[in-house]
């Protein structure tokens, strides 16, 4: 218990794992976490007041149960016996040999297949700016960003980071910060050391692990604060993994302007790699098109998706390739065979690296390493570069792949423990080991004949007894024939028995070989892994062109299978899509969707407001537009009958508050605060998506905002912006701003019903039709009825109110209003004067309260 208690100290936030014996054992509150949570019995370690609480878990089950420990959000410590029981002096040496956490996952079992694993480091420079690093531990993938410190959040959803470094102390280490990373991703934080990120440490750990004396030849120059959050990511990596880290071999720089901008709060409402509501992948735009047959290839997929990008040229590199591969079915066809008989090497790699490795992962590298060739010979034919480039990547590795053939025995267990891994033929000290076991029985029956003809005994016999081991026995009657090189071991009342050197050196022999075997076989084993880590880089580019390839491959069977098309790219501010589609709920109606068209030109038509009752299809078609952007700039082809699609440098997507239900702190107020976002960071060439937008606030005041925004990006920005909308009244804007066009989804009235035909068409609509809605929705027919006498009333009324004078003013008003969002001090303190403190929960004041803390 002392020693229990010693690691325990050190590692005071893990469950520790204690080994003992052929059980983990955890202790005390340990013990009780793990009962919860896994279901294991908690008993105790001695009897009466002081006894120990302990629950104990079978050896070999370990990683099923590490899987649920960590899903359950714990990081573990495994303490091993780090010498042979036996041989032990006392207690049993033991040290905790490995430390996982959330972001440091790298067993097979522990991982989604077509999930990244990123563990991300963030650290604050100045007021305003921010350094990030992220490293997948299972691939090697290493890279580093700078980005404003308001950006953070949103590039740690799109990296879909699973633990976050922050520097104690620092911004990023507060209870605020950790609450938003908890509600917007499934991110846990990590408070490390402020050392670790000072440019001192962080440089000498990154130094010192890629061996270079400058960080230059990776693109570095001097100093900055993203190699502060980089080196933190290896001075963690080396206290929670405890062995080498070869398979992280490059640190890439990643540029912010060859991507699109794409906010979390964007992500999220286009649902682009998680759905809104449940925050999973199924029924998002990913799981829609993901064609990939490789987890390679889906985790590829998942970031080109969020990170689109901006230059001309790359996406048209990858369209040629997507295109080239349609052309020829039979080639695709055969490519995805090939590729789906692969296996994820980047993540062999890994475990090669970490000595982790599984026997079965081994064979598995092996029959990939073998596909190689034949895939080589697949892609011979293509011309487009991205794909022709990846040729020689699949070169070169036949000498791992021969190695893996003929060392590892293809049906090998998983585990090295009980043998049976090395192939047979390949070490003759192993062959004859196992055949010492095995052939045991015929060699002794052999020596005995042998012995009987010598001594002429013809009933000499030798045996087998556990206390004395091998014998001969010779019956007291033919004690004369007895040779001098027999040395007697046991007398019986009618035989002698003896042993000779030969039979002794056998008894040693098979006695041990099964044990020696087995030894000879890990020395092997970790022989055969030394080896193959000569070959890490080419593993890690192989995978790299076996990813690549999956995902153009997929993004071609897509637009075959789909009937998607290569939309036109180009650098003016257009967008043009003829018989577009909501890719994802295209999928699922199939043909009762109606597709539409688009048309935004700088000039005319760059402001489109979208008029229409609701359920008309508004919010769908909005959505759509964005979502087709953003699978052009990702170099996929589109759900359309054609498009051109004019390069955007970030997409915004704003959805109305009232509309937005599913996150509770959803508030009028946190919706201006993402619209002033749009309108401080949009620039000219931006993509703006406003869904009902202002509805969250009384009927004037909301017509007010939702006017004077859209006067706003008309005017000012002169973005490409669609505006989905129920304020009608919005539709006087295109007489009067130049580039301002409206559209509405038709409906037809017939016989007292509402028939949604999901068509936008020119112009503007006039009524909202939601009190046919509501009939829809069963709303009792008195209310109904009741509902429809009021509304003409209520209309002439509101219609009194609202001459255009009064609207043009209540627009001034608002023009003052949105001063708001430059005057920041000013609107903070008006913020707080309206805060209705009697009607707050605390959940919602701390919320205010750090909104008001970001504002300023
Ligand atoms: P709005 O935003 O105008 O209230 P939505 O865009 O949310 O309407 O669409 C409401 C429903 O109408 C969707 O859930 C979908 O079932 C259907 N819908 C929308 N657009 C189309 C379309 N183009 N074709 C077929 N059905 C559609
Ligand atoms: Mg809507």
């Amino acid at each position: 218990m002392r020693q229990y208690r010693q690691f325990k100290e050190q590692y005071p936030d893990y469950l520790l794992l204690f080994r003992m014996g052929d059980f983990y054992e955890l202790f005390y509150e340990d013990a009780k976490i793990a009962s919860r949570d896994l279901g294991l019995a908690l008993t105790a370690r001695s009897k009466g007041p002081s006894a120990v609480p302990l629950a104990g878990l079978p050896y070999h089950a370990l990683d099923s149960y590490l899987g649920r420990l960590i899903r359950a959000g714990h990081r573990v410590a495994i303490c091993e016996q780090v010498e042979d029981p036996k041989q032990a002096k006392g207690v049993v040496k033991r040290d905790v040999v490995r430390l996982i956490t959330p972001g440091t996952l790298t067993d097979e079992a522990l991982l989604d297949q077509r999930a990244g694993n990123y563990l991300a480091a963030a650290f604050p420079v100045g007021d305003d700016q921010a350094g990030l690093a992220w490293v997948e531990l299972s691939s090697g993938d290493f890279r580093t960003m700078l980005t404003p410190a308001d950006h953070v959040l949103d590039e740690l959803i799109r990296i879909g980071a699973a633990e976050v470094l922050v520097a104690e102390g620092s911004a990023f280490d507060t209870a605020e910060f950790r609450q938003t990373l908890d509600q917007c991703t499934s991110a846990v934080s990590t408070s490390r050391p402020p050392w670790a990120f000072e440019a001192h440490g962080a440089q000498a750990a990154l130094q010192e692990h890629f061996a270079v004396a400058t960080l230059e030849g990776f693109g570095f120059e001097g100093w900055d604060a993203s190699l502060s959050a980089a080196g933190a990511i290896i001075e963690y990596l080396r206290e929670t993994q405890k062995t080498a880290l070869d398979h992280i071999r490059a640190l890439s720089k990643f540029d912010r302007t060859d991507h699109m901008a794409i906010d979390g709060n964007t992500l999220r409402c286009l649902e682009v790699h998680r759905t809104l509501r449940s925050n999973r992948r199924e029924g998002s735009l990913l799981s829609c098109i993901d064609e990939t047959c490789t987890g390679m290839g889906a985790r590829l997929l998942e970031r080109w998706l969020t990170f689109p990008l901006t230059g001309y040229s790359a996406i048209v590199l990858r369209q040629d390739a997507v295109e080239e591969l349609t052309t020829d079915r039979q080639r695709l066809a055969d490519i995805r065979t090939l590729l789906g008989e692969t296996s994820q090497i980047d993540r062999i790699a890994a475990n090669i690296a970490l000595a982790r490795v599984r026997p079965r992962e081994l064979v598995a590298l092996g029959q990939t390493l073998a596909i190689l060739p034949k895939l080589a010979e697949a892609i011979a034919g293509c011309s487009a570069d991205l794909v022709a480039h990846l040729m020689p990547t699949f070169d070169g590795l036949d000498a791992p792949a021969y190695l893996i053939a003929e060392s590892i025995d293809p049906d090998c267990p998983n585990v090295l423990r009980d043998g049976g891994v090395i192939a047979a033929g390949f070490h003759d000290e192993l062959d004859r080991l196992r055949r010492v076991g095995a052939d045991g029985q015929s060699w002794l029956a052999g020596y005995q004949a042998e012995q009987a003809k010598r001594l002429g005994i013809p009933n000499l016999r030798i045996g087998f007894n556990k206390v004395f081991g091998y014998y001969i026995e010779v019956t007291h009657v033919n004690q004369d024939k007895v040779p001098a090189d027999y040395v007697r071991k046991q007398t019986l009342k009618n035989a002698e028995r003896y042993i000779t050197d030969e039979l002794k050196r056998y008894e040693t022999e098979v006695l041990t070989a099964g044990e020696r075997a087995k030894d000879l076989e890990g020395m092997l084993f970790e022989q055969i892994r030394q080896q193959l880590a000569q070959h890490l880089e080419g593993f890690q580019r192989a995978a790299e062109a076996l990813a690549t390839l999956d995902v153009l491959g997929a993004l071609a069977q897509l637009a075959v299978d789909r009937g998607y098309v290569r939309p036109t790219i180009t650098q003016d501010n257009i967008l043009e899509i003829v018989g577009g589609k909501h890719p994802v709920l295209a999928q699922q109606l199939a043909e009762t969707f109606v597709p539409n068209d688009l048309m935004m030109t700088p000039k005319k038509d760059r402001l489109l407001i979208i008029t229409g009752p609701n359920m008309a299809g508004k919010s769908t078609y909005i959505r759509q537009v964005a979502l087709l952007t953003l699978m052009a700039q990702t170099g996929s082809f589109v759900p359309a009958e054609s498009a051109t699609i004019g390069l955007v440098d970030r997409i915004f997507t704003r959805v109305g508050a009232a509309d937005e239900l599913t996150r509770g702190l959803s508030t009028f107020m946190l919706e201006m605060v993402e619209t002033a976002n749009i309108l401080n960071n949009a620039t000219s060439r931006s993509l703006v998506i406003l869904d009902e937008v202002g509805r969250g606030t009384s009927t004037y005041d909301g017509l007010a905002l939702a006017w004077a925004i859209s006067e706003y990006l008309a005017t000012q920005l002169k973005c490409r912006a669609l505006f989905a909308t129920h304020y009608h009244e919005l539709c006087e804007l295109e007489g009067l701003l130049a580039g301002v066009r409206n559209y509405n989804v038709a409906v037809k009235e017939w016989a007292d019903e509402v028939i949604f035909l999901h068509k936008i068409t020119r112009g503007g609509c006039d009524q909202s039709y939601g009190v046919h809605v509501a009939r829809l929705a069963g709303v009792p027919a008195d209310v109904i009825d009741r509902a429809k006498t009021l509304l003409p009333q209520l209309q002439a009324h509101l219609a009194e109110g609202l001459d255009m004078p009064e609207l043009a003013d209540r627009a001034k008003q608002a023009a003052e209003q949105m001063q708001l969002f430059a005057d920041r001090p000013a609107h903070v303190a008006r913020e707080i004067k309206a805060l209705d403190l009697d009607n707050l929960t605390p959940m919602q004041a701390l919320e205010a309260l750090r909104k008001l803390k970001s504002d300023l």
